[in-house]
């Protein structure tokens, strides 16, 4: 088992000052935690926090990283509370412990590449401190060593993890030495005849290729020095997995996989490395295609290098990668060998993904020590994205602030359209709630929900808000279409003629063309919609004489509509007043009209047909005329419409619980009370309340004046000023 002064040690040589102490604590507290615990292996549990400590050590982390590292499992695996750890140890290595244990909680199922991709991208997501990757990462790279102790199923479980995120992972941030050690160990539980049958190939080819390397080496080795070039030379053994995954790529068997022979030639400088490769060059003939500079154009996680393949002796292919010794480092350690160089480097091949690498880079190089540095480390590694979990475990990714309609548009358009809610984490949210990253969102739907024109305010990915004004467009279209075709039958039977014959007739055809619409459905929802007016098409289609007669029959009785008494519902079809979500229909505010009122309808350009109360000083006959429809309410539809009372009343104590329960026991709500009590006088209470129609409030009423103190009460209608009916109208 790994000692902890080794650790302490391993910590003093690069952080002489640093916080001993609160690693040895740490250890204190984690073997007591763990004390009695057993790892599968049957080691003492404490042997897998000490090494995750002593891997932390190797990345050179401060001591809050290693202390966190110790205590890693502490909040999963034993009776360790939160507060115990942040009194003992802070705030800080808390939340590294609390990091972790919320990675470790969710589990990647999914093996697609895709799912893959933005697994890795929640975890990086979800970290705001780059400490909590490094510590999963040392701690997945001593279980994946010891993972021959888990159970079969584990052991596949952990190694495809391991080589789908882990591995990844460890690339992006340039951690060589855990990132080839990650994929071996997966690739021999995962495919382990593979790996023993290169295992094998390797081995049987071994002596051969040392004794071709070593040949080719002397010859190496021999010119440089001629040329007065510091160097160092490696054989580089392949790694296995690279080795399968090259055969896998290309389709190839190991006998016809070349370049398994690898050189690596480590210099000081870099003006260097490129004598060295013409040099190379000079003695080995290279392949066209194979040459590629990764020192002038460095890759995403910062790897540099220069790799060349020549036709070595005996027509061998021959890898050569030519590096400085900075580089070298930087290519094994990753983060951890940037602080040792000061020099402002210059970072190249940008990709935006990993611009979080570059900010980061940055920042350390306005820094003196790698304590600073992962100090002020708190890393919003994907500002711009959150990934959530849909209810069977794939993981979405959207930008920051989608809202559960962007999720369920994501999912499937008609998930979007009939989505009425959403839960997260089994906890019922609103639409407009910003996902978080880990979110386990779940979509609910009803076959009778549409998408609602706020929703467009809800949704962030373009995806969503397309979907939702289509859906509104073609709404409105079919909307205005259907009132359309209903007021042009209503006004066509005026003239006691049938609306399919109207329709068939030359006129009708010839009108069509020549107001612009190529179809009938066309023509009817430029009518529903306030485009074209009805009368101007009449004019064009029904016959003079039947014109004439009718504008007679009006004249002589113009004023029917004012005529509250005596209106008389015709058998003539109406527009059914619904609720607003039916036909186009909206209620103005200039005078509210309930069921029962006698009401009047306008057709307004877009937004269908607006109800106004008969007396509605808003409307002008007159001037309107031609834009008018009749309507009735609907007296099937119970939906309860809100009123305005005013009640008038002596001013006493315990009046207006009298009021609000005869109310009450009238079956009406009251949405608002307004109440004005003077200190002389009658008191003004003004009541916004529920009702089904004009009975149900005259019931209402009634009751109210039966409360003794109560003066007079009235209805409010016209409370809208001026101004805003205007708007009303058109
Ligand atoms: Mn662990």
């Amino acid at each position: 088992m790994r000692r902890i002064e080794e650790i302490i040690e391993g910590f003093k040589k690069y952080s002489p000052d640093g916080d001993v102490n609160l690693i040895s604590t740490a250890y204190v507290f984690s073997a007591r935690v763990h004390k009695d615990q057993l790892r599968f292996s049957g080691e003492p549990y404490l042997s897998h926090p000490l090494e995750v400590a002593y891997t932390l050590v190797q990345l050179k982390l401060d001591a809050v990283a290693i202390a966190g590292g110790l205590l890693h499992d502490t909040l999963e695996d034993t009776y360790a509370t939160e507060r115990e750890l942040e009194e003992l140890f802070g705030q800080e290595v808390l939340s590294l412990v609390k990091g972790l244990t919320k990675i470790s909680k969710i589990a990647f199922a999914s093996r697609e590449e895709k799912e893959a991709e933005n697994f890795r991208k929640m975890i990086l997501a979800m970290t705001k401190d780059i400490r909590v990757i490094l510590i999963k990462l040392a701690d997945r790279y001593h279980n994946i060593k010891t993972l021959q102790h888990a159970s079969a199923e584990q052991q596949k479980r952990i190694a495809r993890e391991t080589l789908d995120i882990y591995a990844p992972i460890a690339n992006r941030l340039g951690i060589g030495w855990i990132k080839r050690d990650l994929e071996e160990y997966s690739f021999q539980f995962l495919y382990p005849d593979e790996y023993r049958s290169i295992e094998e190939k390797v081995s049987a080819t071994f002596e051969a290729r040392c004794k071709y390397i070593n040949d080719l080496t002397k010859i190496l080795e021999a010119e440089l020095a001629k040329n007065g070039i510091p160097f160092s030379l490696a054989g580089r053994p392949k790694h296995y997995y690279s080795i399968y995954n090259k055969m896998a790529r290309q389709g190839i068997n190991f006998d016809e996989l070349y370049d398994t022979i690898g050189i690596r030639v480590i210099t000081d400088d870099l003006k260097d490395c490129y004598s060295i490769l013409g040099i190379i060059h000079s003695l080995w003939k290279p392949i066209p295609g194979k040459f590629k500079d990764y020192i002038a154009m460095p890759k995403a996680n910062m790897y540099q290098s220069l790799h060349t393949t020549v036709l070595g002796p005996e027509g061998h292919r021959v890898e050569l990668q030519i590096r400085t010794k900075e580089m070298h480092e930087v290519c094994e350690e990753g983060i951890a060998a940037h602080w040792k160089y000061k020099e402002k480097r210059e970072i190249k091949g940008d990709h935006e993904k990993f611009l979080w690498l570059r900010r980061l880079l940055e920042w350390h190089q306005e820094l003196n020590d790698p304590k600073e540095f992962l100090d002020t480390v708190k890393v919003d590694l994907f500002p711009e994205e959150v990934y959530v979990f849909t209810p069977q475990g794939s993981v979405k990714g959207l930008p920051r602030g989608a809202s559960p309609i962007d999720f369920a548009y994501l999912i499937h358009t008609d998930i979007g359209n009939h989505c009425v809610g959403a839960k997260v984490g089994g906890k019922m949210v609103s639409l407009q709630y910003a996902l978080h990253s880990g979110d386990i969102v779940e979509i609910l739907t009803s076959s009778t929900q549409t998408p609602h024109r706020d929703w467009l305010s809800y949704a962030k990915t373009s995806r969503a808000k397309a979907k939702i004004r289509s859906w509104l467009t073609t709404d409105q279209r079919k909307k205005s279409m259907l009132l359309g075709r209903e007021l042009f039958q209503r006004e066509v039977e005026n003239y006691h003629l049938k609306p399919q014959a109207v329709i068939k007739s030359r006129e009708f055809q010839h009108a069509m063309k020549e107001m612009g619409f190529n179809s009938e459905e066309k023509l009817m929802e430029g009518i529903g919609f306030g485009k074209i007016s009805l009368a101007s098409l009449m004019g064009k289609i029904i016959p003079q004489e039947l014109l004439e007669e009718r504008k007679k029959t009006k004249e002589t009785e113009p004023h029917k509509a004012h005529d509250k008494g005596k209106h008389k519902r015709t058998s003539e079809p109406k527009i059914r007043v619904k609720g607003l979500n039916d036909i186009l229909v909206r209620f103005c505010r200039c005078c509210n009209p309930i069921p029962g009122d006698p009401i009047i309808g306008f057709i307004t350009r877009g937004k269908g047909v607006s109800i106004h109360d008969m007396d509605c000083p808003s409307i002008d006959l007159n001037i309107d005329s031609d834009r008018q429809v009749d309507v009735d309410w609907d007296l099937e539809d119970q939906t309860y419409r809100q009123v305005a009372i005013t009640v008038t009343s002596e001013n006493k104590v315990g009046l207006l619980a009298g009021i609000s329960n005869a109310i009450a026991s009238g079956n009406a709500n009251i949405a608002k009370a307004d109440i004005s009590t003077p200190e002389k006088g009658p008191a003004r209470l003004v009541f916004t309340i529920e009702v089904k129609g004009l009975d149900h409030l005259n019931e209402v009423v009634k009751s109210i004046r039966t409360v003794k103190g109560v003066v007079d009460v009235h209805r409010e209608k016209h409370q809208v000023d001026k101004k805003n009916m205007a708007s009303q109208n058109d």
